[in-house]
């Protein structure tokens, strides 16, 4: 049985997965019912009727209201966009400190720098992925305005903590929940905990709209400042009676009908999408669950985990073999799986080399904050020598699937001391 496949040996899984498909027939009927209206956007921008959008927009963001327990949902057209917006809502501007953690999807801190705000990162926590609160402590200054934390990987960042946190402070606490709907911490809802949150409904994401994107708040006045960012604020402040015109530079960020029908669709169907992930990820990590020197994923008491990332650790002291060669040994097995995640953003040519709106180092000109290798040592560990990640929203994953995934990751790590010997033997004729 233990032939690994990658000294030759059969591959454990022979067939390989699917993609993940969550088109159904109710999604092709919200297009033809869009396409027939003939009206594929019912934007205007401009203070009337049209400025909150179409029946289908309105519909979708009252349906994700209900669903997620929140007062308003400001739709717009990715999570990319829906950060910018409630950068620009929570009233960032240049020199303004925006904590974020290093490891996350590099929208999380670009979203910072559009308004001028500077970037900082926090370190993360070594057993859930997410922010650390330790380091967000020690990176509080007289300049933090707003902290953006990000429900990693499917699980809520210590989110009770940081909103009481940030509440202290008088700053904002910004969600990044892209990767998590319907998380939870405590029985709430992973982005209603923050001032702000922001969904994504990307192709890659639990459920997608092909590109698109979702704010919730339960704030008035952080509401209506995202609908205005969304659509072309500049022009309407006026006839809306707007006095305060702090980033009320607008753009348009706007969800089209066609991509609010089928994000209507996708939200009815969203428990069948989500507990499948579920399903699988929490099969797996009992399949893994004794193999010494292998740590599946730890959910934190009291929270819902959703599973954009299936994602455990290798020790490679016990293992006897680099993170790295053991990805490749279960890649050759047939296990989808991947080596690390990002890797920590402040290592992005963006911040070593200080450029990044115009060419003379703005915003970065306003701090004396520096970007480097050593910043965070527990997210540059995890990302060079530990997380080994699987991602259920990609792959069609059946009742099988996770117990023919674990067997594999238990053949290889059967095989070992092989596998050390043949990592011994290409480091030979590398070196
Ligand atoms: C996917 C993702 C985004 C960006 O989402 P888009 O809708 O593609 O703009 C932002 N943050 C995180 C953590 C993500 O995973």
């Amino acid at each position: 049985m233990n032939d690994l496949a990658i000294l030759g040996g059969a591959p454990a899984i022979a067939e390989p997965f699917r993609p993940y498909a969550s088109m159904g027939e109710a999604e092709e009927q919200a297009v033809v019912r869009v396409v027939r209206s003939g009206c594929l956007s019912g934007f205007y921008g401009s203070w009337e009727e049209g400025f909150l959008g179409g029946p289908e927009v309105q519909a979708f963001e009252a349906e994700w209201s209900e669903r997620f327990d929140t007062t308003h949902t400001i739709s717009v057209n990715s999570a990319t966009s829906g950060l910018m917006a409630a950068v620009g809502a929570a009233g960032i501007g240049p020199g303004d400190e925006v904590i974020v953690p290093a490891t996350t999807m590099s929208a999380t801190a670009a979203a910072a720098l559009v308004y001028g705000g500077i970037p900082v990162f926090a370190d993360i926590d070594a057993e859930t992925f997410c922010i650390d609160i330790g380091s967000v402590r020690a990176n509080l200054s007289s300049r933090t305005r707003a902290i953006i934390a990000v429900n990693l990987f499917g699980q809520a960042a210590p989110l009770a903590e940081l909103r009481a946190l940030c509440d202290e402070y008088g700053i904002v606490l910004i969600e990044d929940n892209a990767q998590a709907p319907l998380a939870t911490e405590d029985g709430q809802f992973c982005g209603t905990i923050g001032h702000i949150g922001v969904f994504s409904l990307n192709y890659h994401k639990h459920i997608h709209t092909g590109e698109g994107g979702m704010c919730t708040t339960d704030d008035d006045h952080l509401a209506d400042r995202l609908r205005m960012i969304r659509n072309h604020a500049e022009a309407v402040v006026e006839d809306a009676g707007t006095q305060d015109l702090t980033n009320m530079l607008g753009f348009n960020l706007r969800l089209t009908e066609l991509s609010a029908a089928v994000g209507r669709a996708q939200l009815a169907s969203i428990d069948d999408h989500i507990g499948r992930r579920e399903t699988f990820a929490t099969a797996l990590s009992a399949g893994v669950a004794n193999l010494e020197g292998l740590r599946p994923p730890k959910v934190r008491p009291d929270c819902r985990h959703v599973y954009y990332v299936w994602a455990m650790r290798s020790d490679e002291d016990a293992l006897g073999i680099a993170r790295d060669t053991l990805v490749t040994a279960l890649q050759a097995e047939g296990v989808p799986c991947f080596p690390a995640y990002v890797a920590p953003l402040y290592l992005l040519p963006m911040f070593r080399q200080r450029i990044a709106v115009g060419g003379d180092g703005f915003p970065f000109t306003l701090s004396d904050r520096h970007y480097g290798p050593g910043l965070c040592p527990v997210a540059e560990q995890l990302h060079a020598h530990e997380i080994i990640g699987i991602e259920p929203c990609a792959w069609a994953f059946d009742d099988a699937a996770a117990e023919s995934i674990a067997s594999a990751i238990a053949k290889v790590h059967a095989g070992r001391e092989a596998l050390a010997n043949w990592q011994a033997g290409t480091a030979g004729r590398v070196a």
